[in-house]
């Protein structure tokens, strides 16, 4: 079986991770399961895109191994596209997810359901053995409720409504799969995978 380095400590995302890649014969390992420091990252890139890329050149360049990264975020229309690639920063270094709730909210204070439009999107980069590239995308439209619903899920969850009128942190794992961001781009990259490792 070969083995992809996943960029990432998020036990979240690698377990996502691994649904996708295990049925094609891959395992996905982290950094520190193969015994490498990856350190911290800087995601000075102005792009989701640009930040993936960043995360899966630094795994793939001190692993030699393939490797693949995400980057993620929320970006909210009345907000110009805020918090966006600053989504887990918005409230400071060490923030916790009701602080970058509040600040959202505190924003968009005002602002009427109509206007309150934003999606989630989630860019992930893939660096095969030979050093080729894939790059994938997906997105998740919605709105900002006025106050947080739902226990579920991590970050922006709560205050995420979908088609239905629920949140994000209203769904179970497998139904916020089917239609997320991080769930449209791992399937964009399966079917691409697929393509390059037959
Ligand atoms: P990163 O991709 O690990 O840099 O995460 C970016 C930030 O975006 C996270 O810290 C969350 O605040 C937010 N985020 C990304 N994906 C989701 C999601 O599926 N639900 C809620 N928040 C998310």
């Amino acid at each position: 079986m070969k083995s992809f380095i996943i960029a990432s400590n998020n036990a979240h995302k690698v377990s996502e991770l691994e649904r996708i890649l295990n049925p094609l014969g891959i395992k996905a390992l982290t950094a520190k399961q193969a015994g490498i420091d990856l350190g911290d990252v800087e995601e000075t890139g102005t792009t989701f895109a640009e930040n993936a890329r960043l995360k899966a050149k630094a795994a793939f360049e001190r692993c030699n191994m393939p490797s693949i990264a995400d980057d993620s975020g929320l970006t909210v229309d009345a907000l110009n596209g805020a918090p966006g690639v600053y989504s887990a920063r918005y409230a400071g270094q060490g923030a916790s997810d009701s602080d970058k709730i509040n600040k959202l909210l505190s924003e968009l204070q005002g602002v009427s359901e109509k206007d309150r439009t934003a999606a989630f999107v989630c860019s992930i980069c893939c660096i095969l053995e030979d050093g080729s590239m894939i790059e994938v995308s997906g997105k998740c439209q919605g709105t900002i409720a006025f106050e947080p619903k739902g226990e579920g899920g991590f970050g922006y969850d709560p205050v995420f409504i979908v088609d239905g009128g629920v949140s994000f942190a209203q769904l179970s794992d497998s139904d916020k799969d089917k239609i997320s961001h991080r769930g449209n781009a791992l399937r964009a990259l399966k079917e691409e995978l697929l393509k390059r490792l037959k």
